[in-house]
């Protein structure tokens, strides 16, 4: 009987595990987690995940070891270079090789590479699976063989393909006689030292059970997605997007539970999943994209970098509610509601001229989903520098934005209780409030005044705009 190591990566899941399977199906299996601190390469580095997705990774790294324990199998956790840290242990347990699951990061890319050639060179098998994509990113291209750029092609071109592969069950895992040693995962110090995590605990279950647990939580909605997912203040969402980061759950499950759910009814949420499969798709063909625009005239845009305006839309005081309360419930339940993300990287990219990738930066540390591949698609999106983007002159206006996705004021009081006391006409502009109103409200003093005029601030947004169209028409 063979051996294999089943490499856990971003495939936290027993169900639909194409290399789990793989290895369950041809032998005894021992899953392994290796940790590596010293992959370097800049923020999106493998070891620079962010601090909401460590604490993440933390619990679902403890669910994974309890569900393969209630199975007899355990995850044993290596600290170490990967390719160093998997032939070391092959030796240990005499294992014939490794399975594991790709992701289409770039430098992600890089490590399967650097593993699959160190493995083989050292005589074990090294097989790798898709297990993050509804295909692979390579199957859906233009008829000039390209790469897609425009999501509603793509989207035509993956709905002719055959429907994604059915998911597959959870395998029966054959585990050794004896286990290698594995370091305790408190050891990798994932979880934060400061009590900040509160919030995230209370909103969240890392984990495949709490993965199922929140899709089940959708179904009663999934046929009214279309129309409440632009509301913030209502559940109109899925809210799976940190379980499909981390591969608690695949995207071909979510696929057949939508359309098992509710059949045609859940075209415009598969829709939805398609950009996930867009953005990852995009990143697969345009590498470099995490941290340069793909517009590439926008490399010229006259961006004002002023770190005091970042942190006052960092911390949620920009004096513009709806901004405010996005980026409070970032804060407080690290994740923010998708029209809303839209919102408040508008305004920092447009309305505050900041560089998308600082707002990117902080996304990334402070989003349970934080997802190298949708991130940058939606601030390039966003920034109007990207593929398919929204064209930078359309600039939402925050309180228009506001009125119309929460006219009844219900998020942002929720999230910026400073205004609560506001009549819903004033709650999305308190600037604008009669004097005795906002004293009745008690915000003067607590809420501050807007931080730019926005009337003002589209004005210099558009003229810097122009200066890059004018020096470069495309
Ligand atoms: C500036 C900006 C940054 C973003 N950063 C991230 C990120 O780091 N990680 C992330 O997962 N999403 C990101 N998104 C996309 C989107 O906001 C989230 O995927 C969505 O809000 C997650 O909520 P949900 O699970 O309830 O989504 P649902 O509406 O229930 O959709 C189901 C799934 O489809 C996918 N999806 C939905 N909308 C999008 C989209 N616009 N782009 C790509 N995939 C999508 C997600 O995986 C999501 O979980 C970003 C959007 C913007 C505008």
């Amino acid at each position: 009987m063979s051996r294999w190591l089943w490499w856990v990566r971003r495939d936290l899941r027993l169900e639909d595990n194409a290399a789990l399977s793989a290895a369950a199906g041809s032998g005894e299996v021992i899953p392994v987690y290796i940790h590596s601190d010293t992959e370097t390469g800049g923020l999106h580095a493998p070891s620079a995940t962010g601090s909401a997705s460590d604490w993440w990774l933390h619990h679902s790294l403890a669910s994974l070891d309890n569900q393969l324990r209630s199975q007899g199998s355990r995850l044993v956790i290596r600290r170490g270079e990967y390719p160093t840290a998997l032939t070391q242990l092959l030796r240990e347990t005499k294992a014939d090789g490794v399975r594991w699951n790709r992701i289409v990061e770039p430098a992600q890319v890089g490590i399967d590479q650097i593993v699959s050639a160190t493995l083989q060179e050292s005589g074990f098998a090294a097989h790798s699976s898709e297990g993050a994509l509804l295909h692979e990113p390579t199957i859906h291209l233009t008829k000039a063989n390209t790469g897609y750029k425009v999501f509603t092609p793509f989207w035509k071109a993956l709905r002719r393909q055959d429907p994604p592969d059915e998911p597959l069950p959870a395998p029966a895992i054959t585990s050794p006689a004896t286990w290698p040693s594995s370091e305790a995962l408190a050891s990798l110090n994932l979880l934060p030292t400061s009590s900040w995590t509160d919030g995230l605990q209370e909103q969240w279950t890392p984990g495949e059970e709490g993965a199922h647990t929140r899709l089940q939580r959708f179904t009663d909605s999934v046929t009214a997605y279309d129309d409440k997912r632009d509301l913030p203040d209502v559940e109109g969402t899925s809210s799976i997007s940190p379980h499909l980061h981390f591969g608690e759950i695949s995207a071909r499950q979510a696929w057949w539970w939508g359309l098992r759910a509710a059949g045609s009814k859940a075209e415009p949420w598969l829709r939805q999943l398609a950009w996930r499969e867009f953005a990852h798709h995009v990143l697969w063909h345009h590498p470099t994209m995490i941290d340069t625009p793909l517009r590439p005239e926008f490399e010229r845009f006259a961006w004002e970098p002023n770190p005091r305006l970042l942190r006052r839309w960092q911390v949620g005081r920009t004096g513009y509610p709806i901004v405010d309360a996005g980026m409070r419930q970032l804060w407080e339940t690290g994740w923010m509601h998708n029209r809303v993300r839209m919102i408040v990287a508008s305004f920092l990219v447009k309305d505050l001229l900041q560089p998308w990738q600082g707002g990117a930066a902080w996304f990334w540390d402070t989003l349970v989903d934080a997802d190298l591949a949708n991130n940058t698609m939606g601030w390039q999106w966003t920034a109007g520098c990207g593929v398919d983007a929204a064209p930078f002159f359309r600039i939402f206006n925050p309180v228009t934005q506001g009125r119309r996705f929460d006219p009844a004021g219900g998020y942002v009081r929720r999230w910026v209780p400073e205004v609560s006391g506001l009549a819903d006409r004033w709650v999305h502009e308190p600037w604008n409030a009669p004097a005795v109103e906002r004293a009745e409200a008690g915000i003067s003093d607590t809420y501050p005044a807007p931080i730019v005029d926005h009337k003002q601030a589209r004005q210099r947004a558009l003229s810097a705009y122009q200066q890059i169209k004018s020096t470069c028409p495309s």
